[in-house]
């Protein structure tokens, strides 16, 4: 196991942490508290492509053509920004994936570079999920997310935290949210028996509106603490 210290907290956690869920269920939002608790950084595929996109890179322009439909990028390109990724210094005391790996090929490649602590399975409604989907807005510069209804920028389409343009995602839009949550139950759902089997699973219920995100943080803490 790879069990350390975490000086921060001073409590025995496991570190290297999946995050799965549907999209929309507010894994990056989850995300970046999680990472601030135990300083460890958030790895989220869909940043790093859409960061691609924005450089204009070989990866973005091959990614952009899947991910404006709601497809999954391919993996042998998705594996290897992932395996790149967690060589770097920070994922030393422990990282968590958001968004990766969203097939069982993944999955897979990614046992074989390193041991995986903790996976946490975010579950909400459907009816919560789509409203979280089209309402979800974000900052294209920094990423931060706000919703049309509860998480508001205090200037319109000004993000709060670093005055970027906020923005509706392409693929949060109806059609290519649609194809999403299809890919999803089709290709990343059987992710939940292949970490169960491993006994790896922690169920985490997100229901709650976002103003008791509070209490979903808490039921992640217990489970990686316990
Ligand atoms: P996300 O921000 O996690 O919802 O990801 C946005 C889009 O990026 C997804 O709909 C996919 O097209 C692509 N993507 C992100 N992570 C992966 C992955 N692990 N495998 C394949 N495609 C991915």
């Amino acid at each position: 196991m790879n069990q350390q210290k975490n000086t921060k907290q001073g409590i025995l956690v496991k570190m290297n942490i999946v995050l799965l869920g549907s999209p929309g269920v507010g894994k990056g939002t989850y995300a970046k508290r999680i990472s601030g608790i135990y300083g460890i950084p958030q790895i989220s595929t869909g940043d790093m492509f859409r960061e691609a996109i924005k450089n204009k890179t070989e990866i973005g322009l091959k990614a952009k053509e899947y991910i404006d439909k709601g497809e999954l990028v391919p993996d042998d390109v998705t594996i290897g920004i992932v395996e790149e990724r967690l060589k770097k210094d920070d994922c030393k005391n422990g990282f968590m994936l958001d968004g990766f790996p969203r097939t069982i090929a993944q999955a897979e490649a990614l046992d074989k570079i390193v041991v995986i602590d903790k996976v946490l399975d975010f579950t909400a409604s459907e009816k919560i999920i789509i409203d979280r989907l089209s309402g979800r807005r974000i900052c294209k510069s920094c990423g931060a997310i706000y919703h049309i209804r509860n998480i508001i920028p205090k200037v319109k389409g000004v993000c709060d935290k670093c005055g970027g343009e906020v923005y509706q995602r392409n693929d949060d839009k109806p059609e290519a949210v649609k194809k999403r949550l299809d890919v999803y139950t089709k290709q990343t759902a059987p992710l939940i028996g292949y970490y169960k089997e491993k006994k790896l699973l922690a169920d985490i219920g997100a229901d709650k509106p976002i103003e008791q995100v509070d209490e979903i943080i808490a039921d992640v803490r217990k489970a990686l603490e316990e």
